[in-house]
């Protein structure tokens, strides 16, 4: 699954969630999930480059927020976009290296958990809905946990 789709769920879990510790562990589990479903990875270094800077500048963005806004909601929502994205920080090595599958810890990345693959028009199709419905998710969630004002 795209770096970029990884962030903006995990950002959205943390939103629903309010929570800082529970939207790290639920968006690194998260992950998985996301990366088992059947999806596109970029097989070139600009899909990857490309993938990396826009999640990148979003993470930047949830940090920049948090420190404006630091609220209870916004420490999740940057823990769920941090700890979805961390995961894929042990890809970087392939920048470098060509490193055997068996290499790497996370199990979506060492083939225990395999995906299907599926082209780039569906998977980007596949990760707005999955997107869409964490946003949803995020500003239902979100609303309930608000207090009522007289
Ligand atoms: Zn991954």
């Amino acid at each position: 699954m795209h770096w970029t789709t990884h962030i903006i769920i995990g950002a959205n879990l943390g939103k629903a969630l309010g929570n800082p510790a529970l939207a790290g562990s639920v968006s690194f589990f998260s992950h998985a999930i996301l990366d088992a479903i059947p999806h596109h990875d970029p097989n070139h270094n600009i899909g990857n480059l490309i993938d990396s800077i826009l999640g990148g500048l979003i993470l930047c963005y949830i940090k920049v927020r948090n420190e404006n806004e630091k609220s209870p909601v916004s420490s999740s929502a940057l823990s769920g976009a941090f700890f979805s994205a961390l995961p894929d920080f042990e890809l970087v090595v392939k920048v470098f290296a060509d490193p055997r599958e068996e290499a790497f810890f996370f199990p979506t990345h060492n083939g225990e958990i395999r995906h299907g693959r599926i082209n780039l028009f569906h998977s980007l199709i596949l990760e707005s809905a999955i997107v869409a419905a964490s946003l949803i998710a995020a500003r239902f969630l979100g609303k309930r946990r608000q207090p009522i004002s007289a």
